[in-house]
Protein backbone atom coordinates (compact mmCIF):
# COMPACT_ATOMS: atom_id res chain seq x y z
CA UNK A 1 0.00 0.00 0.00
CA UNK A 2 2.78 2.31 1.07
CA UNK A 3 5.24 1.37 -1.62
CA UNK A 4 2.35 1.85 -4.43
CA UNK A 5 1.94 5.76 -2.72
CA UNK A 6 5.50 6.05 -2.96
CA UNK A 7 5.66 5.28 -6.14
CA UNK A 8 2.72 7.63 -7.37
CA UNK A 9 4.38 10.26 -5.42
CA UNK A 10 7.92 9.47 -7.74
CA UNK A 11 5.77 9.46 -10.70
CA UNK A 12 4.33 12.86 -9.71
CA UNK A 13 7.36 14.52 -8.80
CA UNK A 14 8.81 13.38 -11.91
CA UNK A 15 6.49 14.67 -14.14
CA UNK A 16 6.49 17.66 -12.34
CA UNK A 17 9.99 18.34 -12.74
CA UNK A 18 9.49 17.83 -16.57
CA UNK A 19 7.12 19.96 -16.48
CA UNK A 20 8.58 22.74 -14.84
CA UNK A 21 11.67 22.25 -17.71
CA UNK A 22 9.41 22.28 -20.51
CA UNK A 23 8.00 26.10 -18.97
CA UNK A 24 11.61 26.88 -18.03
CA UNK A 25 12.37 26.08 -22.20
CA UNK A 26 9.02 27.61 -23.32
CA UNK A 27 10.14 31.10 -21.36
CA UNK A 28 13.47 31.11 -22.89
CA UNK A 29 12.22 30.54 -26.05
CA UNK A 30 9.25 33.45 -25.89
CA UNK A 31 12.56 35.79 -23.97
CA UNK A 32 14.85 35.22 -27.15
CA UNK A 33 11.67 35.78 -29.63
CA UNK A 34 10.84 38.88 -28.04
CA UNK A 35 14.37 40.18 -27.97
CA UNK A 36 15.14 39.53 -31.27
CA UNK A 37 12.00 41.00 -32.30
CA UNK A 38 12.71 44.50 -30.14
CA UNK A 39 16.08 44.25 -31.63
CA UNK A 40 15.36 44.38 -35.50
CA UNK A 41 12.57 47.07 -34.34
CA UNK A 42 15.20 48.98 -33.32
CA UNK A 43 17.68 48.21 -35.92
CA UNK A 44 15.26 49.12 -38.61
CA UNK A 45 14.81 52.43 -37.26
CA UNK A 46 18.06 53.32 -36.34
CA UNK A 47 19.40 52.35 -40.07
CA UNK A 48 16.73 54.33 -42.09
CA UNK A 49 15.69 56.96 -40.11
CA UNK A 50 17.42 60.25 -42.11
CA UNK A 51 16.15 58.55 -45.80
CA UNK A 52 12.60 57.86 -44.71
CA UNK A 53 12.78 61.53 -43.14
CA UNK A 54 14.33 62.80 -46.73
CA UNK A 55 11.60 61.49 -48.76
CA UNK A 56 8.56 62.27 -46.63
CA UNK A 57 10.15 65.85 -47.15
CA UNK A 58 10.53 65.95 -50.81
CA UNK A 59 7.47 64.81 -51.59
CA UNK A 60 5.61 67.25 -48.95
CA UNK A 61 7.60 69.93 -50.90
CA UNK A 62 6.65 68.55 -54.16
CA UNK A 63 3.44 68.82 -53.39
CA UNK A 64 2.99 72.07 -51.67
CA UNK A 65 5.23 73.69 -55.39
CA UNK A 66 4.50 71.66 -58.14
CA UNK A 67 0.85 70.74 -58.40
CA UNK A 68 -0.82 67.83 -59.75
CA UNK A 69 -3.53 68.24 -62.34
CA UNK A 70 -5.52 66.18 -64.69
CA UNK A 71 -4.43 65.33 -68.40
CA UNK A 72 -6.26 67.32 -70.86
CA UNK A 73 -6.26 66.37 -74.51
CA UNK A 74 -7.46 69.53 -75.78
CA UNK A 75 -5.65 71.82 -72.93
CA UNK A 76 -2.31 69.58 -73.25
CA UNK A 77 -1.48 69.25 -77.17
CA UNK A 78 2.05 68.37 -76.84
CA UNK A 79 3.93 65.87 -75.68
CA UNK A 80 1.07 63.32 -75.69
CA UNK A 81 3.53 60.60 -73.91
CA UNK A 82 5.00 60.44 -70.74
CA UNK A 83 9.29 60.50 -71.00
CA UNK A 84 9.31 58.57 -67.66
CA UNK A 85 6.95 55.34 -68.72
CA UNK A 86 7.28 56.44 -72.61
CA UNK A 87 3.30 55.37 -72.66
CA UNK A 88 0.77 58.12 -73.96
CA UNK A 89 -1.30 60.24 -71.39
CA UNK A 90 -5.00 58.90 -71.68
CA UNK A 91 -7.55 61.66 -70.28
CA UNK A 92 -8.13 62.76 -67.36
CA UNK A 93 -5.05 60.89 -65.84
CA UNK A 94 -3.07 62.39 -63.13
CA UNK A 95 -0.45 64.82 -64.08
CA UNK A 96 2.69 66.66 -63.02
CA UNK A 97 3.66 69.79 -64.57
CA UNK A 98 7.10 71.13 -63.80
CA UNK A 99 8.06 74.69 -63.66
CA UNK A 100 9.88 74.06 -66.97
CA UNK A 101 6.39 73.38 -68.40
CA UNK A 102 7.78 69.26 -69.02
CA UNK A 103 4.88 67.17 -67.82
CA UNK A 104 4.84 63.65 -66.47
CA UNK A 105 2.69 61.27 -65.08
CA UNK A 106 2.25 62.06 -61.29
CA UNK A 107 3.70 58.66 -59.92
CA UNK A 108 6.48 58.63 -62.34
CA UNK A 109 7.52 61.88 -61.96
CA UNK A 110 7.40 61.43 -57.89
CA UNK A 111 9.41 58.10 -57.99
CA UNK A 112 11.79 59.85 -60.31
CA UNK A 113 12.00 62.97 -57.83
CA UNK A 114 12.65 60.62 -54.82
CA UNK A 115 15.56 58.75 -56.13
CA UNK A 116 17.38 60.85 -57.37
CA UNK A 117 17.87 65.04 -56.48
CA UNK A 118 14.71 66.88 -57.60
CA UNK A 119 15.83 67.45 -61.61
CA UNK A 120 13.33 67.34 -64.38
CA UNK A 121 14.09 64.21 -66.35
CA UNK A 122 13.84 66.13 -69.61
CA UNK A 123 15.95 68.69 -69.04
CA UNK A 124 17.72 68.42 -66.16
CA UNK A 125 16.08 71.90 -64.71
CA UNK A 126 16.18 72.00 -60.80
CA UNK A 127 12.59 71.62 -59.76
CA UNK A 128 12.85 72.78 -56.30
CA UNK A 129 15.53 75.42 -56.11
CA UNK A 130 18.03 74.55 -52.79
CA UNK A 131 16.60 77.86 -50.87
CA UNK A 132 13.59 75.98 -50.57
CA UNK A 133 15.03 72.86 -49.57
CA UNK A 134 17.19 74.15 -46.94
CA UNK A 135 14.89 76.01 -45.32
CA UNK A 136 12.54 73.05 -44.93
CA UNK A 137 15.62 70.75 -43.47
ZN1 LIG B 1 4.59 57.88 -66.93
ZN1 LIG C 1 11.95 70.13 -67.94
Amino acid sequence: MSLSATKIRDSLTVLFSNLCTFSLILYYIILFESVFYIISIVDKLWRHPKRTNKTTIYGDLIDEHIPAAQYRAEVNSEPVECSVCLSKFEEGVVIRELQCSHFFHKECVDKWLQQDSPTCPMCRKTVISKEIVCQSW
